[in-house]
């Protein structure tokens, strides 16, 4: 949490919530005009009538004048994808919140404009109506609990049928399902700690390579005929010993040889978001190693479970996976 009491200061008497909100509304086109939430808390009924209308603004002892508004972009929420969740309010100034969505903590923060953002995941498979909660604390001390319902689009993800060694698609044996849980656990742990740890990412976010994606997020695995698995990475082209790079500033969180990633390499960027990088012929990064979006961590390999040489990346916020496009496309400026 990031008290926004100075930025507040330097905006007193300017940009009430009515003219931001239009401001945003034009810019963001009709769709986002219709998602535009404007919630009374319980203690706010008075206000939002003189709100309404245009009653001379009470005196400071009257709290809260003008309830804070909760939006999201992009609107509609797109499962599988990551998107905004936006906290505006003037009167009395908003000094810092807290909130959850989808089982994971959010973490707000200032954005460019003056307003308290956070990143949010929709999670893949969850398609319908999900709580919003957060925890609107105001400079004047004042707090404003609420639950907004957000609906979850269906992503249109495609399927793809892959050919894939042997190997992979046979029955494993107890030692080699152990081996996974165990190296899936350890990812879920990074995942679940980078909550802790504060925020180091800013955006814009880079793709962690040039080339082109050759399979999407979100599609149906077809292995010798049966769905078997969703692809939860962005597959990108590349050869051997082609770089691959941070697609933010964070710490280097786990690098090891994973039987399905082969060499990986996982980045922890902080409040809830960690990318991982998978199948590299080269780890050129160490744990604890601190890095900058557009540093080069590895080399595209065709380690672990591959059918040739490609970045599998991969993004998460707390133990969701997303699409990597989400991530490259997010603004905390919405
Ligand atoms: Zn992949």
């Amino acid at each position: 949490m990031i008290n926004r009491t100075d930025r507040a200061d330097r905006r007193v008497g300017g940009n009430g919530v009515g003219r931001s909100g239009a401001v945003l509304a034009a810019t963001t086109g009709l769709f986002a005009f219709g998602a535009w939430l404007t919630l009374a808390s319980g203690q706010s009924g008075g206000s939002a009538e003189a709100a309404v209308t245009g009653q001379a603004p009470p005196s400071a002892s009257t709290f809260p004048r003008t309830p804070a508004t909760v939006r999201w972009s992009p609107d509609p929420v797109t499962e599988g994808r990551l998107f905004t969740v936006i906290i505006e309010g003037e009167d009395p100034e908003v000094s810092e919140a807290t909130g959850s969505f989808g089982g994971e903590p959010l973490h707000f923060a200032s954005n460019a404009k003056g307003a308290l953002t956070a990143m949010a995941a929709a999670p893949l498979d969850s398609v319908g109506s999900h709580a919003l909660r957060v925890n609107i604390r105001h400079a004047d001390g004042s707090v404003d609990s609420r639950e907004l319902s957000i609906d979850i689009s269906p992503g249109g993800y495609p399927m793809e049928s892959l050919t894939v060694a042997p190997r992979f698609s046979e029955p494993q044996s107890p030692e080699l399902e152990a081996r996974i849980e165990r190296e899936s656990e350890r990812v879920l742990e990074i995942a679940r700690r980078s909550h802790e740890t504060p925020r180091m990412w800013s955006a814009p976010f880079i793709a962690p390579r040039e080339g082109r994606i050759t399979s999407g997020f979100g599609s149906g695995r077809v292995f010798n005929g049966t769905v078997e698995s969703r692809h939860t990475g962005t597959d990108f082209a590349g050869a051997v010993g082609a770089p691959v790079t941070a697609s933010a500033r964070g710490v280097v969180a786990l690098v090891d040889d994973f039987y399905l990633g082969g060499n990986v390499i996982y980045i922890d960027h902080g409040a809830g978001l960690v990318t991982g990088y998978f199948h590299l012929s080269e780890q050129l990064v160490a744990p604890g190693d601190r890095v900058e979006a557009g540093d080069r961590i590895g080399l595209v390999g065709a380690t672990g479970r591959v059918t040739g040489p490609h970045l599998h990346w991969i993004v998460r916020y707390g133990a969701h996976s997303l699409d990597g496009e989400s991530l490259i496309a997010y603004s905390p400026d919405r």
